[in-house]
């Protein structure tokens, strides 16, 4: 396998903010976050971050069709034809890595549906920021129609939900970036999820 990856595998990059569109191949992110979204590209559905993987549908279902992702941070993957896990590593295999995908995905959904039904949008923008600092340098460096997109709301919204964590000490914003002051404030403020 790690043999297809060094052969095959095409690193990318790209910047907090951009759309990627990947279709019949099978990612290893790197490096930054990604948000995942629906088939119909109308909401995040899966949060990515370094060592997370996508697109193993199409290893199994080749015309599943794209994954539609938004970068978060700036960001680093590899990516790989969908056929080469199976040709190096068999279809049992396959789908063994497949269903363990499926149980993460599942549990990911199940939490972020419970999130989006009971916990107010402030609360979200501040989970997502916490998230998102965990696998970023001492800035978040991202783009807060990005989070809109990902919390699935205005971009108004989530200005006044940023603004409400700089008057509490828990952020501060310049020039597209966030830096963290005051992490337990920022934890207290998001729910958690
Ligand atoms: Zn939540």
């Amino acid at each position: 396998m790690r043999d297809g990856v060094s052969d095959a595998g095409k690193v990318s990059r790209c910047l907090s903010g951009d759309r990627v569109v990947s279709e019949g191949a099978v990612g290893f992110v790197l490096r930054g976050s990604f948000a995942v979204f629906d088939r119909n590209d109308l909401a995040c559905v899966q949060l990515l971050g370094p060592g997370s993987t996508f697109g193993w549908e199409a290893s199994l279902v080749p015309e599943h069709g794209p994954v539609h992702l938004l970068a978060l941070l700036d960001s680093e993957w590899i990516e790989l034809p969908a056929s080469i896990p199976t040709q190096t590593m068999g279809t049992g295999w396959v789908e063994r890595v497949f269903a363990r995908h499926a149980l993460d995905r599942m549990t990911a959904l199940q939490a972020a549906s419970a999130c989006h039904a009971v916990h107010a949008v402030p609360q979200r923008v501040a989970n997502l920021i916490r998230r998102l600092s965990h696998v970023s340098d001492a800035d978040v460096r991202t783009t807060q129609a990005a989070l809109a997109k990902a919390v699935g709301v205005q971009r108004t919204s989530v200005n006044a939900s940023v603004k409400t964590l700089e008057r509490a000490g828990a952020l501060t914003v310049w020039r597209g970036r966030m830096r963290v002051r005051c992490r337990a404030t920022l934890s207290q403020l998001a729910c958690g999820c």
